[in-house]
């Protein structure tokens, strides 16, 4: 923050946005930050006039534990970036949130004088139908409640395996997200390739970003079904890095 800070205060006139994947970065490597850096973000943006965009692409839609992971912060940011999982991940689509002031910056009766930007297949029918499908199940089901669970159901699993392990840090866990990293002696080269080899072998689709080990599932299975995937992560981690 106090980077950022500095950051704004040289140049905060020339910088039109902040962002940030709020709580997880996740192609960083599942970077976990807490929900006050956030907060504190948000806060530095006000003071220097800058806005805050949120790209909730991949933490969005409960990934997180809530289903924005802004929530945890309490605050809200200028824009938020929503896609993958507002679909479920079944159709392609892609959605950009914004405050009423930014969006009438947009809007005019005018055509002249809106601002026309838009893609071949903005709002398509099939994709959106199956953003609100999702959207329903999370009231219906109270789906994050029930993340809520079976997020810390499978905690015990992952711990007990990997506490003291001398191969693995950083054991951590937001929401349905989970990953540890291989220490860099033990990882070797190609540990990411490797990786994904042999979890094939064992009925597992998972690619770790670089030495970090990840898993991002589905939130509609059983909860066995959660406790069953460390295992086979355990037994996929004991195959490339043996004890
Ligand atoms: C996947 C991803 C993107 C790219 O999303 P598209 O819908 O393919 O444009 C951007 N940001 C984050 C954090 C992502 O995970």
């Amino acid at each position: 923050l106090a980077d950022l800070e500095r950051l704004l205060q040289a140049r905060g006139p020339h910088i039109a946005a902040v962002i940030i994947e709020p709580l997880v970065q996740c192609a960083a490597g599942m970077a976990m930050h807490a929900p006050s850096y956030v907060r504190g973000v948000r806060v530095l943006c006000d003071a220097f006039g800058v806005h805050l965009i949120a790209d909730e692409i991949a933490v969005g839609c409960g990934r997180s534990g809530t289903f924005f992971a802004c929530e945890q912060a309490g605050i809200w940011p200028d824009f938020i970036t929503l896609s993958k999982g507002i679909t479920g991940g079944y159709l392609p689509l892609s959605v950009v949130l914004t405050r009423d002031a930014v969006y009438q910056a947009f809007w005019d009766d005018s055509m002249a004088r809106g601002f026309l930007h838009s893609h071949s297949y903005t709002g398509n029918p099939l994709a959106c139908r199956a953003a609100t499908t999702v959207l329903q199940r999370f009231a219906d089901d109270d789906v994050l409640a029930r993340n809520a669970l079976l997020s810390q159901g499978v905690m015990p699993t992952w711990s007990a395996a990997l506490a003291g392990d001398e191969r693995v840090t950083a054991l951590r866990q937001r929401g349905m997200i989970w990953a540890f990293d291989v220490s860099p002696e033990r990882a070797g080269v190609d540990f990411s390739e490797w990786f994904h080899q042999a979890g094939r072998r064992h009925e597992l689709m998972i690619r770790p970003i670089g030495r970090t080990v990840y898993v991002m599932p589905p939130y509609l299975q059983a909860a066995e079904v959660y406790v069953d995937m460390a295992e086979r992560v355990l037994a996929t981690l004991d195959e490339v890095v043996p004890r």
